[in-house]
């Protein structure tokens, strides 16, 4: 972690874990967005477990939602880094912001916006978004939509943004910081169960994802491990 946080100066960062490793299977932009980014930091203890069984380990997972806030901390007296956040729900955003700044004790964050449902295909939205990011002189965004959506809007997005130096993918991170939900105990999440918490918090969204969609790795996991994977976009790229 603090080897990355003194490295990172420029780029997208992507976080994967369980969920986007099973919808990267399935959905083009997603791929294509994750074969663009700079940077893909392990999220998921599961994942580093299975780095280990196919003989690749992954010396350390490093959640999104544990980067974002030591970036912050890491960043609190750099004048040249100004964050925009978006995404979360109304005033979630902007709860995160106030936090922020004020245990930065400065204006760490320069900007937020929630937007509203539906806004990724409404071009005036989008354009209002853009605009609204390069007015308030942020030079580093971190985008909380929930995936794949957040990669897919900085894939498309990033060169009409050219202040922005760093870019993070980061799910539901807004929320966490604005405390609108409590994250799972560190010694939960450590043992690869940080799933379970969310899906205790928020079954009716999240059952289907955890217990249906992604259940789905664990046989993708087996093929690699058998030499019988085969990336499904080899050809489509
Ligand atoms: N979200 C949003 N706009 C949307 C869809 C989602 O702002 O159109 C936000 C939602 O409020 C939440 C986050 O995106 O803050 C989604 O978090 P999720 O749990 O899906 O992300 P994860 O951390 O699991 O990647």
């Amino acid at each position: 972690m603090q080897d990355f946080l003194e490295r990172l100066d420029h780029g997208v960062v992507v976080t994967p874990n369980v969920d986007h490793l099973v919808k990267l299977q399935r959905d083009h932009d997603f791929y294509l967005a994750y074969q663009a980014a700079e940077h893909i930091v392990c999220d998921s203890k599961i994942v580093q477990i299975a780095s280990r069984f196919l003989s690749a380990p992954l010396i350390e997972k490093i959640s999104g939602s544990d980067l974002f806030p030591a970036f912050c901390r890491h960043h609190r007296h750099d004048p040249d880094i100004r964050i925009f956040l978006l995404g979360a729900a109304p005033g979630v955003a902007r709860e995160a912001m106030r936090r922020i700044n004020h245990d930065s004790g400065r204006e760490l964050v320069v900007g937020e916006y929630s937007p509203p449902m539906g806004f990724e295909t409404d071009p005036v939205e989008n354009r209002k978004i853009v605009s609204l990011i390069n007015q308030s002189g942020a030079t580093v965004l971190a985008v909380g939509l929930g995936a794949p959506k957040q990669e897919i809007w900085i894939h498309r997005y990033r060169e009409q943004l050219p202040q922005i130096r760093i870019f993070f993918a980061i799910g539901a991170t807004i929320d966490f910081m604005a405390g609108n939900i409590p994250r799972a105990p560190k010694w939960l999440s450590d043992c690869g169960l940080e799933w379970l918490y969310r899906l205790s918090r928020e079954p009716g969204r999240l059952w289907k994802r955890y217990l249906v969609d992604d259940t789905h790795f664990f046989w993708l996991l087996l093929k690699q491990r058998l030499g019988l994977y085969r990336n499904p976009w080899a050809e489509a790229t």
